[in-house]
């Protein structure tokens, strides 16, 4: 098992080098070279097994021997022991064939802790064995940066820069990343919109200067490990759902095509998965694709679900490769196309190449409110907007001989306002939060000017190399 670039398969990788790295040279994602496999009694004998186990015995075959069992199991345990659920993943079952799988019991309440969680005690481990340290900048609109903070914190061998617009996130979920008290966090708010603190990182990134005096590195959703651990979730539901349907269906609100597309990694690897659902909110650059076969970019709008307010999705590139046979020529033309034109076209004969796995549809702003209300007077539940795009985006109706999980990636509590529209009542924090309101906060706000935000970083950092 090694790992090669979606943009040259000559690249050799093993999996440490993956996680540190990020991104490859030259600019592509990393792939396995030949996806593993799970076999039908492998699986059966997940029926018994928690989470951790579970993920222990899907991570073990990307991870090749590079990390000892023993340590392996430690990281997995220590990743979920801040989770208040001890299903860590819980699917409920609200209507016949139909179950909704909460990813919200995590730290910072939404689905991307399954992974970060994994993925900060993983570089730590990696990091003190090969005696280094890192800084790792990213830029947020919400829910990565309070998931990678704590992922990230109290951790010796790195220290994280966060990013984030100011006065454009949600009060809770600015206070999910303000409020975590640790040495190794910076907090900033920078005076501009989510697209500026995204060049800004770019633009530190490529800092020749910055290159001899830090060892940057990145948690974004590119990165492959997030990609493995997101797998897990995946399995564990097929496992634990008593249904005498075969067929699974698997409905993801999706934005960078990062948890939709661990879907289709647990489907290539053996889950019995018979389609995944799409769902994107107007930024439907996943729903053109899957159904007309283009890629056209446009201009990002906020809407209501943030976390899929996207243009271009990263992880796109890594299923255009399996799609093109993992032809790397045919990636680099195909996104040097996009890039010139802002369009692309998938060639017809592969259309139904992707409908084989996929289906998708765009969800309006109106649908989303409406799936929240009519779910919440039907079944008692409160859906965050994420979750209902991934509801609404399911069209079929014909119900009886399939099995539908439909992926709940936040907690409703953090994005409370835009729920008390429809459903006139207000959402509260879980218990383990109900005092973010009463913490102390503490971030720096920067004007949207380079060289000051280049100066913070080299001053505050405890990592700087004096070149
Ligand atoms: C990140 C996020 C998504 C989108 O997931 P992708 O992996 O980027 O497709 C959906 N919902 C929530 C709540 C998120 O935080």
């Amino acid at each position: 098992m090694h790992y090669e670039s979606t943009r040259n398969n000559k690249i050799k990788k093993t999996f440490s080098e993956v996680l540190l790295l990020g991104l490859a040279e030259d600019g592509g994602l990393f792939v396995p070279k030949k996806w593993p496999k799970i076999s039908k009694n492998e699986i059966y004998k997940f029926k018994t097994m928690s989470y951790q186990q579970i993920a222990f015995h899907v991570s073990k075959k990307f991870i090749n021997g590079e990390i000892d069992d023993k340590n392996l199991k430690k990281i997995i345990k220590k990743s979920f022991k801040s989770f208040s659920k001890k299903e860590i993943a819980y699917p409920k079952k609200f209507d016949e064939n139909k179950w909704l799988l909460e990813l919200y019991h995590g730290p910072t309440l939404a689905f991307k802790d399954y992974a970060l969680q994994v993925v900060g005690n993983l570089f730590q481990y990696v990091l003190k064995r090969e005696k280094k340290k890192i800084t790792i900048i990213g830029a947020t609109s919400g829910d990565t940066g309070s998931a990678a903070i704590d992922a990230c914190k109290n951790k010796n061998t790195m220290e994280l820069f966060v990013f984030h617009p100011y006065k454009k996130i949600s009060n809770i979920q600015r206070r999910l990343m303000t409020t975590v008290k640790s040495k190794n966090i910076y907090n900033i708010a920078i005076k501009g919109n989510f697209d500026d603190c995204q060049k800004i990182v770019k633009k530190l990134f490529v800092d020749v200067d910055l290159k001899k005096k830090f060892s940057f590195s990145a948690i974004n959703s590119i990165n492959w490990a997030r990609i493995l651990f997101q797998i897990i979730y995946y399995f564990y539901s097929v496992s634990k759902i008593k249904s005498k349907n075969k067929k699974f269906i698997f409905s993801v609100p999706s934005g960078n095509f990062g948890n939709v597309y661990s879907g289709y990694v647990a489907k290539k690897i053996g889950l019995p998965i018979d389609k995944l659902i799409i769902g994107t909110n107007k930024n439907d650059v996943l729903s053109t694709f899957t159904n007309k076969g283009f890629i056209k970019l446009k201009n990002v709008k906020q809407t209501i679900s943030p976390s899929m307010d996207i243009q271009l999705p990263s992880n796109l590139e890594r299923y255009m490769y399996d799609l093109f046979s993992k032809n790397n020529d045919l990636v680099k033309i195909k996104l040097n196309e996009l890039n010139k034109n802002k369009k692309v076209f998938i060639d017809k004969n592969k259309i139904k190449e992707i409908q084989n796995y996929f289906k998708s549809s765009k969800v309006s702003e109106k649908d989303t409110l409406k799936t929240i209300k009519v779910f919440f007077n039907k079944y008692d539940i409160i859906l965050d907007p994420h979750t209902a795009i991934g509801i609404a985006a399911d069209k079929d109706k014909k119900l009886s001989n399939r099995s539908v999980v439909y992926i709940s990636t936040a907690h409703p509590s953090k994005f409370s306002e835009t729920i008390k529209k429809v459903i006139k009542r207000k959402v509260n924090l879980p218990t383990k939060h109900k005092d973010l309101l009463k913490f102390k906060e503490n971030y720096k706000i920067l004007n949207l000017n380079y060289n000051k935000i280049k100066n913070y970083l080299i001053n505050k950092s405890k990592f700087v190399k004096n070149v």
